[in-house]
């Protein structure tokens, strides 16, 4: 029995997209090979690649003038990588701080050059993102980093701000919402919460930034780099990809980011009309600030929490601990979670409440 996962990343996959991938496994299209057994440069493997940047394209309307790149490391490799690539000599970067991701970003480009903190949320953890009217930006920056959803705290920017070079950490909404590309400079995101596996980084580049990578940076670490090479400078992780590639075929048979995002926006409303009609439960997130992806809430004690914990796994209603860093309760119901598992949630918060309340 499939459980109802509501790990916050590596997260749950489509069931469908895992039932693909398990019937191809051993020999891929009669091959005789598994994918992650092929040549990254052979016919089989080149297609899948392919498809896959095609769809993500097609799924963001993507224009021209943008890359679609495949990377390693992790959205934190990113958190470097855009200063080494992006911040010149003498430049000033700016970034908001929203929490403990958007934090991490700052501290490693504060490692590469100069940063001003654009907007501050504040607290040690914030529960909202900064709104457009609050940033205090720098005239010529070379960019402007936000981080679209707090993984964390469960706040996401609604609405971005406009600028030239507007660069964000997509990583736990990525493909949950239309999205107006042309709007970015930069997006990335790490697979393991909206695309597929652990293992590969989702970058969005458009093409002209990469050119002001100084001299010095390393060819590996140049954006240049992999837009030239089509990601296949070295070897791509293949099966991520290959997983990223039925991820998005069965986004597209779901109505694309729209028909998606109609979903997200349903199974979320459901569960904060429950933690707000009742007293017991308290959410965390500023309300207009409430991410559809992570949601995070609070009960009465650590007790009593740590208890709805370990009940609500004995129902199948798995991994709902919030980060080790705040506490409380998460449920991280990206993309592929089943409506069916909020209502299952739901219903069991309810039965709790009777009991404990
Ligand atoms: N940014 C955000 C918003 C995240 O949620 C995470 C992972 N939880 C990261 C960055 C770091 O990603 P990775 O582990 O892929 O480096």
């Amino acid at each position: 029995m499939r459980a109802f996962n509501f790990s916050a990343g590596p997260a749950i996959l489509p069931e469908e997209v895992l039932k693909e991938a398990a019937a191809e496994l051993v020999d891929y299209k009669g091959t005789g090979m598994s994918i992650m057994e092929m040549s990254h440069r052979g016919k089989e493997y080149s297609a899948v690649h392919d498809e896959c940047v095609a769809n993500i394209k097609e799924l963001l309307n993507i224009p021209e003038g943008y890359s679609v790149l495949f990377m390693t490391g992790g959205a934190s490799s990113q958190f470097a990588l855009i200063p080494m690539n992006l911040l010149g000599e003498g430049q000033t970067a700016d970034y908001t701080n929203s929490g403990a991701w958007a934090k991490k970003a700052i501290q490693e480009a504060q490692m590469l050059g100069t940063v001003n903190v654009a907007a501050d949320c504040g607290k040690e953890i914030p529960t909202r993102v900064p709104t457009t009217d609050e940033l205090n930006l720098t005239d010529g920056a070379a960019y402007l980093h936000i981080t679209s959803n707090e993984t964390i705290s469960g706040a996401q920017w609604k609405e971005f701000p406009e600028h030239d070079c507007l660069i964000a950490d997509m990583s736990s909404d990525i493909l949950s919402r239309p999205l107006d590309v042309s709007k970015f400079g930069l997006i990335y995101a790490g697979a393991q919460k909206n695309l597929g596996p652990a293992g590969i980084t989702l970058v969005i580049i458009k093409d002209e930034l990469a050119e002001k990578c100084p001299e010095t940076v390393p060819t590996i670490m140049r954006y240049k780099t992999h837009i030239e090479s089509n990601s296949l400078y070295n070897t791509v992780p293949t099966f991520p990809v290959y997983m990223l590639c039925l991820v998005t075929r069965w986004l597209k048979a779901k109505g694309g980011l729209e028909g998606i995002e109609k979903i997200n926006e349903d199974k979320a409303a459901k569960l904060y009309a429950a933690i707000d009609e009742s007293d017991f439960y308290k959410g965390t997130a500023v309300p207009e600030f409430r991410s559809n992806m992570n949601i995070t809430w609070r009960l009465p004690t650590e007790e009593l929490e740590a208890e709805f914990i370990a009940e609500a796994a004995k129902a199948n209603l798995k991994t709902l601990k919030g980060h080790r860093s705040v506490g409380g309760i998460r449920a991280s119901i990206y993309n592929a979670f089943p409506a069916a598992g909020v209502d299952a949630l739901i219903s069991f918060m309810k039965e709790f409440e009777a009991k404990h309340g």
